[in-house]
């Protein structure tokens, strides 16, 4: 069974006898309903350090008061097996109350990072996600910590955190797996019916569309007008399409420059997101 920790104290247990032998630490954080793309990383992790510590929070500071926090799944014992089976070492499952104890109140403030694209749909999102992710890395204190790029934003805004508050950790960012057809695995595709399932692909199929018109010569903003088009005439009612430097994640017009195309968008009561390089 795989050992867990429910506490800080219990988490700086388990790790004392490994850092006192001298081996590497990597953490994977994730909010569990486990599926490849969590468990990717995990065995990228395992590659990386001697040992994993895989993380399992439902984070509700970084839920709006409608987002889905009660609904989101949880499925703790599955999970548990997931990642034994990937190879790691120790899953952190701490309780709400022990992330924000009775009269917790400093939060991580990103910055601008934090409040373009899904920060501008989603207020307060990143500063739940910024505040979680850096109390994470203070508690376990890993060499390294694993991400996917399947959240590019929440990516840019780890590494400005790691950057900007000295905390001395080697981020990893990793590409998005992906489903069969192309669509990028998410605990959330859980809610699909099967006729949405179907009707999903049309995300990923649309950034590759307006990549394809980039690279051809065509003018950004016109591929993003017919890339919301696509995406609203296949049922999905969209955030945000757009053309963003890989960086700052400002908007990007020209083609010669180097550009991310980030897209967030509904359907029926799933929200969806996913990024390709363009
Ligand atoms: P979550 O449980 O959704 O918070 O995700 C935990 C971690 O897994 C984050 O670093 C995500 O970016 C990463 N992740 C989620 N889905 C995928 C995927 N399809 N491919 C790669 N990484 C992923």
């Amino acid at each position: 069974m795989l050992p867990t920790a429910l506490s800080v104290p219990e988490l700086r247990t388990a790790l004392f006898p490994w850092r006192e032998k001298g081996e590497s630490v990597a953490l994977v954080p994730t909010m569990g309903a486990l599926h490849k793309g969590h468990l990717t990383l995990v065995a990228e992790a395992k590659k990386a350090a001697k040992r994993v510590v895989a993380t399992i929070f439902v984070n509700p500071l970084q839920f709006g008061p409608k987002e889905d926090f009660a609904a989101y799944p949880r499925q703790i014992d599955n999970d548990k097996k997931l990642l034994a089976e990937a190879g790691c070492d120790l899953l952190y499952a701490p309780t709400a109350n022990a992330m924000y104890p009775q009269g917790f109140a400093v939060k991580v403030d990103p910055g601008p990072l934090g409040t373009v694209l899904e920060g501008a749909f989603r207020p307060g999102h990143f500063l739940g996600v910024a505040t979680v992710v850096a109390k994470l890395l203070l508690q376990a204190l890993p060499d390294a910590a694993f991400f996917g790029q399947k959240d590019y934003q929440q990516l840019l805004v780890i590494n400005r955190i790691v950057r900007d508050l000295d905390i001395p950790v080697h981020i990893v960012g990793l590409p998005t797996v992906r489903e069969a057809d192309g669509l990028a695995l998410s605990s959330r595709n859980a809610y699909l019916s099967p006729e949405e399932r179907k009707v999903a692909v049309t995300l990923p199929n649309t950034l590759k569309d307006v990549i394809a018109k980039i690279k051809s010569g065509g003018a950004i903003e016109q591929a993003l007008v017919e890339g919301l088009k696509k995406l609203e005439a296949a049922g999905f009612k969209p955030d945000y399409l757009e053309c963003a430097d890989p960086n700052s994640l400002q908007p990007v017009r020209e083609a010669s420059k180097p550009a991310r195309l980030l897209t967030a968008a509904r359907l029926g009561k799933t929200r969806l997101i996913d990024n390709m390089a363009v």
